[in-house]
């Protein structure tokens, strides 16, 4: 038996036979038509985009109106394909340089991939994959191959590939596969959001894998823990069986939580809220009563333009919409760190998430922050909604937010356009300062919302990006978990609400803690909130609240994992 080791990215555990999948490839050469053969290859190359447009229809009419999210991958595809500015591009190098089809495609293709791969954010830089998808496509079709792809597996198996197209992934057979490795691939590519959302464990990033893995062998693919067990003994088998088992009944028993109340096992209420980019994904189930952090930068990010401010109220009254009457927080902008905007090229800073950052960049370009901040204010006629500013690390900061809200409801004012007057204003307690001057900062706004991702990484000095310097990134300290305790306190004190909304509420094993430490507010995710709600309610309050005294007496995040990990 040998072990190998990748990047787990849709969990669950699967045991079977191996199936190698080679995608489409093909050598395309640098070839030039006859002169006078320019149009005939121009037409091949259009009946290419033709046919490609027909099978990317056919993709989209495979999926339900559940699987509206995957569908919208293959929109774009037909967007890439009509692309003005790559029509263009390979248009020109047809006609005028007398490339082949095959060769203007290929490198027109390549070059915009190449392009977006090196973009520094990497939801934008995994696009590159979806290019080259449509590339391979148009391809495929000019060298006269027929579809080649995974919706008819032969059996029962696992896919092992050295990587999986977007449209390889869509397309896959459901009903056969259990399981995908690969060997390149991140997180953030589309294969791995399909995955996750089709439920398909998925390792990414496990080198020479298709070397490694034999056709028809025996595999078990641990996606909990990023463990591929090739070749694996009859002990290594049943016992791999008997933890999938277990998986899919806890799975199955967590999602019937979703529709529970939020509360614990003597009764106290939680309220548990949702987390957002966009209207996009909006979660079709519930199980939330409101919206605890809209994120808006997801808004400016994927376009060349800075959205206006009638786009911008549009946006946010289509999320009210969606959020039926619960109540809506909308953080400013939070650019910077590893957030960029193609529309606002920024200056390169040495330590970008300790620069101009969120707050400090929205005060920097102020006509951005009015902008935003008017559009927020016009949605308040549309249903609840309140604004918060995320990275406050002083009360001037707060101070200077909270001015450039009152211009922006001057300027609407002035104008005679209607808006909320009251609308609350918060802060996000995500800087370490401001989590010390809670109290004084309660005084001053409405409410408060704590942003452990951030929090963590500027108490620890530890960068949550940086993977080697995950270990002294310490969610679970006893640091946390007293700075936690100071902050909600200083907001209970002065009777304002207080939530977090880091990856932290959404954890099961925290979630006594915080719920021990006073925390009555939880904004998570929507995948989160069954495991959220079942950890709640397997506590009482009394047994939370000593468990998280016993938290914050620990000395060390280990201690406090033991802790955790023997109550539960
Ligand atoms: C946080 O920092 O915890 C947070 C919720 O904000 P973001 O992850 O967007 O920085
Ligand atoms: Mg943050």
């Amino acid at each position: 038996m040998r072990t190998f080791k990748g990047k787990p990215v849709s969990p669950g555990i699967a045991v079977g036979k191996v199936y190698q999948y080679k995608a489409f490839t093909c050598d395309v050469y640098e070839t030039y038509v006859q002169p006078g053969g320019e149009q005939a290859a121009l037409a091949a190359y259009r009946n290419a985009v033709r046919e490609a447009d027909a099978e990317l229809g056919r993709i989209i009419g495979t999926f339900s109106p559940q699987d509206r999210e995957q569908a919208k991958i293959f929109e774009a595809h037909r967007a890439i394909l009509t692309d003005d500015e790559m029509d263009e591009e390979i248009r020109r190098a047809i006609l005028e340089q007398q490339q082949s089809a095959d060769f203007a495609v290929d490198r027109v293709c390549t070059e915009f991939a190449a392009l977006l791969g090196a973009a520094p954010d990497a939801n934008i830089a995994a696009r590159a994959a979806d290019v080259r998808d449509v590339r391979n496509r148009l391809l495929r079709i000019l060298h006269g191959e027929k579809e080649h792809d995974l919706s008819r597996l032969p059996f029962p198996c696992v896919v092992v590939a050295h990587d999986l197209l977007p449209s390889d992934t869509a397309t896959i057979d459901r009903n056969h596969v259990l399981a995908i490795v690969t060997e390149v691939g991140g997180a953030t590519s589309h294969s791995a959001i399909l995955a996750r959302s089709f439920e398909i464990p998925a390792i990414l990033g496990v080198p020479d894998a298709t070397q490694a893995l034999l056709d028809g062998g025996e595999v078990v693919v641990d996606a909990l823990t990023g463990e591929v067990l090739a070749e694996p003994d009859a002990e290594t088998l049943s016992r791999f069986r008997a933890q999938r088992e277990a998986y899919l009944a806890n799975r199955n028993e967590t999602r019937q939580y979703l529709s529970l109340p939020a509360e614990t096992k003597d009764g106290t209420a939680v309220e548990i809220g949702l987390n957002i980019g966009s209207g996009a994904n909006w979660p079709e189930n519930g199980g939330f009563s409101f919206v605890g952090l809209f994120r808006t930068e997801f808004l400016y990010m994927e376009r060349d333009s800075l959205p206006t401010e009638d786009e911008q109220t549009a946006a946010y009254h289509k999320v009210l919409e969606l959020a039926a009457g619960r109540l809506v927080t909308l953080r400013t902008l939070d650019i910077g760190g590893d957030k960029t905007l193609p529309a606002l090229p920024l200056p390169k800073e040495e330590n970008p998430f300790l620069g101009c950052r969120a707050l400090r960049l929205s005060l920097n370009h102020r006509d951005l922050f009015l902008t935003q901040l008017r559009a927020a204010l016009r949605s308040s006629v549309y249903g609840p909604i309140q604004i918060m500013f995320p990275m406050v690390g002083s009360l001037e900061d707060l101070r200077a937010g909270k001015a450039a809200l009152e211009e922006a409801k001057a300027q609407l004012a002035a104008k005679g356009i209607p808006f909320d007057p009251d609308v609350p204003v918060g802060i996000m307690v995500e800087i370490p300062s401001i989590a010390i001057l809670a109290d004084e900062a309660a005084r001053e706004c409405d409410f408060a919302s704590v942003g452990t991702n951030d929090l963590c990484q500027y108490l620890f000095a530890a960068d949550r990006m940086n993977p080697l310097t995950a270990e002294y990134y310490q969610t679970f300290s006893p640091a946390m978990f007293r700075i936690l305790n100071a902050v909600f306190g200083a907001f209970h004190r002065a009777g304002k609400p207080v939530s977090v909304c880091g990856e932290m509420a959404g954890d099961p094993e925290a979630a006594p803690v915080l719920l021990g430490l006073g925390l009555r507010k939880f904004s998570m995710n929507a995948s989160a909130i069954p495991a959220v709600k079942r950890a709640l309610r397997s506590v009482t309050l009394a047994e939370a609240e000593a468990l998280a005294r016993a938290v914050c007496a620990a000395d060390t995040q280990s201690e406090v994992l033991a802790l955790i990990r023997q109550h539960g």
